[in-house]
């Protein structure tokens, strides 16, 4: 038999799952605990680093080909406004795009959380809050017609340690660390989270319970897998909700996203009103405006009514246009018109401010660099 090469990642495990390995190496218990902090508190990237642990274990670690599995920063683009996107590589050879946004994109405003006064300093930049908006398949099976991800289609689900391993490089490439450091997560990156939800909850937990990142300060954005917002209601950890909306009715939803020939709006808005909100928590419907289809002042008073009652905000996307997309993005005056006619009817609306559009890191259009190059 050919013997299995491929080192296996330790980014990923439970403490439950780290206990057992430990033990099976005739190691006491406690050593579980402290590979658990090395990976996920201190964020160390190689066994030898684990000072806790003594030398002979991290030594027959190397031999049993246990790597730590934090992945690798392929390359960086910084944005004009600070921004930068990350291309994330994993031993297979497959790599996913990470953004870091110091100051988040407004999105996070209105949600009970705001930002403090203290400030933070991180190359050179003063931001008093920051977001890694993390990716969760690589590439997308859903489709949406106006998003770039979706022309990759889906290549593989990320496995938890792959999730998790995105926010450790990012937040170790920039010296920050959780919970000192403000730091938000959102799941809105590559990929749609509720079709990879097991290992997209194991990130969740392993981020709270390890990297030390409250559940308060994450949330993950679906667009509209409706059993799975009934499953996430009933965790007893879990990142707030986004739902991605895009359109009021069926048939201008289902020309835009196909999925909503699958769960249908009286489905997704029914599930969204059954999901089970915390003490001062909102939904967020996100909504990306293209220019003559989904931004008439008749259609912001039907989404107006659609979600009338819900307790939720919406955040407003203008297009980010890309190569392959066939939308254009509106003026800004019909944006701000769509939002007051919202905030007319009741439903708070935010304009969500595009970051990074400059080195393509912008809502909808992280696309590997690789096949970006090609076109
Ligand atoms: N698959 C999940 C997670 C991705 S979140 C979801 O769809 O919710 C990415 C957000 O960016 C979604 O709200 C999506 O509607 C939006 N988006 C996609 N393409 C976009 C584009 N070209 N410009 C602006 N926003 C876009």
């Amino acid at each position: 038999m050919i013997e299995e090469k491929q080192p296996t990642g330790l980014l990923g495990l439970s403490l439950r799952e780290l206990t057992d390995l430990v033990e099976e190496s005739g190691q006491p218990s406690y050593r579980g605990q402290q590979l658990f902090e090395a990976l996920y508190r201190q964020r160390l990237e190689s066994a030898e680093q684990i000072s806790t642990l003594p030398q002979e274990f991290r030594q027959s670690m190397g031999q049993r080909s246990l790597s730590l599995g934090v992945p690798t920063i392929e390359k960086k683009f910084v944005s004009s406004d600070g921004t930068v996107r990350y291309l994330i590589a994993f031993p297979d050879g497959q790599s996913v795009e990470t953004v870091w946004m110091p100051d988040g994109d407004e999105g996070e405003a209105g949600d009970g959380s705001e930002a403090g006064n203290e400030v933070e300093t991180t190359a050179g930049r003063t931001w008093n809050r920051a977001t890694i908006c993390v990716s969760s398949q690589v590439g997308c099976a859903v489709d949406c017609q106006f998003c770039l991800t979706a022309l990759l289609g889906v290549k593989r689900n990320l496995t938890a340690g792959e999730i998790v391993g995105q926010v450790c490089a990012v937040l170790n490439d920039q010296s920050v660390s959780p919970p000192k450091n403000r730091v938000n997560i959102v799941f809105m990156g590559m990929g749609e989270p509720f079709l990879n939800y097991e290992n997209f909850m194991k990130a969740v937990r392993l981020l709270v319970e390890g990297v030390g990142v409250p559940e308060s300060r994450m949330t993950v954005s679906t667009a509209g897998i409706v059993p799975r917002i009934y499953d996430l209601g009933a965790e007893p950890v879990r990142p707030k909700l986004a739902i991605s909306l895009n359109a009021p009715n069926d048939e201008l939803r289902g020309s835009l996203m196909p999925i909503n020939r699958k769960w249908n709006l009286e489905k997704l808005v029914s599930a969204a009103r059954a999901f089970p909100l915390r003490n001062r928590e909102k939904l967020t419907f996100e909504y990306v405006l293209l220019d003559g289809v989904n931004d008439s002042e008749q259609t912001a008073r039907e989404l107006g009514e659609l979600i009338r009652g819900v307790r939720a905000k919406v955040n407003l996307i203008a297009l980010n246009p890309g190569p392959g997309i066939a939308f254009q993005t509106p003026a800004q005056e019909r944006v701000t018109q769509f939002q007051r006619i919202l905030i007319a009817a009741g439903v708070p609306a935010f304009i969500r401010r595009p970051r990074g559009r400059d080195i393509y890191a912008a809502c909808g259009q992280l696309k590997r660099t690789v096949e970006l190059a090609a076109i």
